[in-house]
């Protein structure tokens, strides 16, 4: 607040500063009346409203400009009463409902046609960025706002803005806008002071072009918020802009002088569009119609539960609609999932669109099965993928039932919390070369990876494909994006999903200097270069070569509205034609020919939320991430035993070249967190919170269910010491409130049992948090297979292995024996053989990597690490049998 110069900086936090701003305006404008404060400080609080009001349609210059007259003329009573309304109508979002909130006389004719004996209608606004003064632009909007009727299916306001930077700042931090409108010939550089807004704009390259100002916007603003529709109201003859292929990203060209009344068509089908969810419409309609069922579903249309004298309650718990709309068939347009024809397929395609991918599948059993779909789909038995080892079960099942040798590469650890990075690529780059070496480069199909990490790691996924891709240029990659499919929708984590980091490659891929940097580093590199420099080099593949092939896969459930098991397959892939058959024999091997018809259509209502509202809601969840790593860092109580990780400690320095420390470093601002997130080997994806307990004396179950039984906050993962929170689109500003109420008490509470249990009490503290923080068990790396289950044992170098057949190999009771863990037999083992071959996928829960798979051997390492566990849940290990292994031949 007291940062005048400043304030419209950080564009994250500028929606809640808004907020603030209006709330700090009312607080004051209460003491003016009360003779508590004088003018000049009410004052200087308005004037700095204004420059972000500009970038809103309500209150609107009308409103404002009667708010500026009341402090002119310092009547306080009329302004404090303005204040209060205008302020209770942003922050409760009244105006969109209440067509009296734009007034202000209650006698006046109506400014907007919002009205209140009509039912709800999503409420917008329309950008339209015109220059000053120009009689024909306002003509154009009062003939765009009288087109608007009550019958429309949305209510819409225009927001005027006379410079391509205000334009820019407009859809950076005005949620409601949907649709924007450029009319040639307004201003390049803003009147506001938006200091960091223009170094924004400095990386993103955007200087002016004075011959293309219009078409620079829209791709400025396409590169930004790819969901907006963009309308250009140009006075050449509309060829001249389309011949321009970067013009694709606007939605349509209209002829200024003559179409204010198609734009206004144009603006409500463009947002119909995002709106419509065909499987969900449709189904909306099918539930309302009287329909016998003969096929085998009970439930269907409720009868088998609203009739009986003993379920009834599931009936009134659930609602009757959820029953209406179940159903076994595909006909009366519900389409089949298993082979879309119909409104499936167009929601799917409209999810693909959305996402920026060229294909969407709707998965209905969770990414676990989106992932074995993909493996199998591109990957044959015999093929090798190179696949993170602590990457999802899903992966490596994936690999049991495809028959793939996955050859595992490691994260970094980061052993104080018994948990692991990301893959460097240097790792990756490793076993792809070693492959190479070793004549087996063709079977290696798929790079495998975890994006971002349970904990937050995100890659550079440009950069990882790129220099896989200068390896082998026809490798595809799958990308594990469970957490992470609402990314898209903000303009900085974008660029770092897989298909955000393919659409870039794919324009790259077409520049003619490409090729000419490629060609420039294959001079350099020479004819013979050592694997050593080929691993220190940032390698650039070929174009000429390159066959972009990238599948994603999200659980959207976990991201988004949709319902548990909602997960989507997305595809950008140039040889996709090949795959498609492949794909549909994977969709046919693992899917439930059951789909369920409500999980179907929370994915498509997902999508429409994410294409309309997911900007704002993103920005806010990245805010809230903010506010609480912030709040914990400075609260002087609560900073003595809680801390959150930031990326500097999440993140080696040495994957951080940017110098980028945290978000929270003195100095730091989103153009700095801007270049990481184009730079760095890893980014931390803010909205993954490691809150660290083991210092407050907790372990991190321990915290975990302090949190969920006393306090009823439910918590992501834990590791030995801490806890994940996790910021999602549903969380508000009082979700953080009492958080830091409830670490509030904590602390007290502690500080209490401290000062009661004197000297004795401190030192046995002490020791609890020393052991939870300090002996931590070191993390065992994977070990690697036995010679049974490798191919070709002369080459060492590479380490895949035949997970299938060790896999199966333990379904023969004569092929499995028991070792206790802490036996002698154990330990002798270790020492003096034979080895000890695990049978299982060994996965212990915290921390949820697998430190087992089947037909790996048994290293000192993981007998230590798994002595060490004091953890109940381990999937694949039973104690009172003890380690279950492989019998040699
Ligand atoms: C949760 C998760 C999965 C599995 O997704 P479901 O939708 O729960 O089946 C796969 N990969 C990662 C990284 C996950 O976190």
């Amino acid at each position: 607040m007291e940062n005048k110069q400043n304030y419209i900086d950080q564009i994250f936090s500028l929606t809640a500063l808004r907020s603030d701003h209006w709330r700090h305006l009312l607080a004051l404008s209460r003491k003016w009346c009360m003779g508590k404060t004088d003018l000049v400080n009410v004052r200087n609080s308005f004037e700095m409203l204004q420059p972000l009001e500009i970038l809103h349609a309500y209150p609107g210059k009308k409103l404002m400009a009667k708010l500026s007259q009341e402090l002119l003329e310092e009547r306080k009573e009329a302004f404090a009463s303005l204040v209060s309304r205008l302020s209770f109508s942003i922050l409760a979002r009244y105006y969109k409902e209440d067509p009296s909130e734009w007034l202000y006389h209650d006698d006046e004719d109506p400014v907007v046609n919002i009205a209140s004996d009509t039912p709800h209608r999503p409420y917008f606004e329309v950008l339209i960025v015109a220059p000053d003064n120009s009689k024909s632009v306002e003509r154009n909007v009062r003939i765009l706002l009288n087109q608007r009727q009550k019958d429309d299916d949305f209510i819409y306001e225009p927001l005027v803005v006379h410079s391509f930077q205000d334009a820019f700042c407009a859809i950076a931090v005005n949620n409601n806008i949907c649709a924007v409108a450029i009319f040639e010939g307004f201003d390049f550089a803003s009147r506001l002071p938006a200091p960091q807004l223009n170094r924004v704009m400095s990386d993103l390259h955007i200087e002016e072009d004075e011959d293309h100002v219009a078409l620079q916007l829209a791709i400025a603003i396409a590169e930004y918020r790819p969901e907006l529709d963009i309308y250009l109201m140009s006075d050449q003859r509309p060829q001249d802009i389309t011949d321009d292929p970067r013009s694709t990203c606007i939605r349509r060209i209209l002829y200024a002088v003559e179409e204010p009344t198609e734009l206004h068509y144009a603006i409500l089908e463009g947002v119909r569009l995002r709106f419509e969810t065909p499987f969900f419409d449709n189904l909306k309609r099918y539930a309302h119609r009287p329909i016998s069922t003969f096929h085998a579903l009970p439930i269907a249309r409720g009868k088998s539960i609203f009739k009986s004298d003993w379920i009834r309650d599931m009936g009134e718990f659930y609602g009757k609609n959820l029953f209406l709309a179940e159903s076994s068939a595909t006909t009366g347009g519900l389409d089949s999932l298993l082979e879309p024809t119909g409104n499936i397929k167009r929601a799917q395609e409209k999810a693909a669109r959305a996402f920026g991918a060229e294909h969407c599948f709707f998965v209905t059993n969770g990414t676990s099965t989106s992932n074995k779909m993909v493996l199998m789909a591109i990957a044959k038995p015999g093929d090798i993928i190179v696949v993170d080892r602590n990457c999802h079960k899903s992966h490596h099942y994936g690999a049991v039932l495809g028959g793939l040798y996955p050859y595992y590469v490691e994260a970094y650890p980061m052993k104080e919390y018994s948990m692991y990075g990301a893959v460097p690529l240097i790792a990756i780059k490793k076993a792809l070369l070693s492959l190479k070496a070793e004549g087996k480069l063709d079977r290696v199909r798929v790079v495998d990876l975890t994006n971002c990490t349970f904990d937050g790691h995100v890659y550079n996924t440009r950069r990882v494909m790129e220099e896989c891709l200068a390896i082998k240029p026809d490798l595809a990659f799958l990308w594990d994006e469970a957490w992470f499919g609402f990314a898209h929708f903000s303009p900085f984590l974008r660029p770092r999903t897989a298909m955000g980091a393919a659409a870039n490659i794919e324009k790259w891929l077409h520049e003619p200097s490409s090729l000419q940097a490629y060609e420039l580093q294959q001079a350099e590199l020479g004819s013979e270069p050592s694997d050593e420099t080929l691993l220190h080099t940032r390698l650039i593949p070929d174009p000429r070569q390159v066959r972009l092939r990238v599948y994603q896969t999200n659980s959207t459930h976990k991201s988004m509205s949709a319902i548990r098991q909602g997960s989507m397959v997305l595809v950008k892939d140039v040889d996709f034609y090949q795959i498609e058959p492949q794909l549909h024999e994977a969709i046919f091997t693992h899917s439930t020919t059951s789909p369920n018809q409500q999980l179907i259509a929370s994915m498509d209502v997902a999508r429409r939320q994410m294409e309309l509202e997911g900007y704002g809601l993103v920005s806010n969840a990245i805010q809230i991430a903010l506010d609480i790593r912030h709040q914990i860092k400075n609260h002087p109580m609560v900073s003595k035993y809680f801390k959150v990780l930031g990326a500097d400690a999440m993140i080696p320095q040495d994957f951080r070249t940017s110098g980028f420390q945290d978000f929270l470093t003195p100095g730091t601002n989103w153009s700095d967190a801007a270049i990481a997130i184009r730079d760095d080997e890893f980014f931390l994806d803010p909205t993954r919170i490691t809150l660290v307990c083991g210092t407050a004396g907790f372990d991190g179950t321990q915290f975990k269910n302090i949190l969920a039984d006393e306090f009823s906050i439910q918590v992501n993962k834990t590791s030995r010491n801490s806890v994940l929170l996790q910021s999602n689109i549903n969380n508000t500003r009082s979700d953080v409130a009492q958080l830091m109420h409830v670490l509030l008490e904590l602390t007290t509470r502690i500080e209490n049992e401290l000062s009661r249990s004197g000297a004795q009490g401190r030192s046995k503290f002490e020791q609890r948090v020393v052991s939870l923080m300090t002996d931590v068990p070191d993390l065992p790396n994977f070990s690697h297979f036995h010679d049974t289950y490798r191919e070709d044992v002369n080459q060492k170098a590479s380490v895949e292995g035949d997970i299938r057949t060790a896999f199966f190999k333990s379904w023969d009771l004569a092929n499995n024996e028991y070792v206790g863990l802490f036996s002698e037999e154990c330990d002798k083992r270790l020492k003096d053989g034979p080895p000890m071959v695990s049978a299982k996928l060994v996965i212990p829960y915290p921390p949820g990597f697998p430190i087992l798979v089947p037909g790996q051997v048994i290293s000192h390492e993981i007998i230590n690490f798994m002595r060490k566990l004091d953890v109940k849940e381990v999937h694949g290990y039973d104690s009172s049998r003890g380690l279950q292994l492989l019998k040699l031949e």
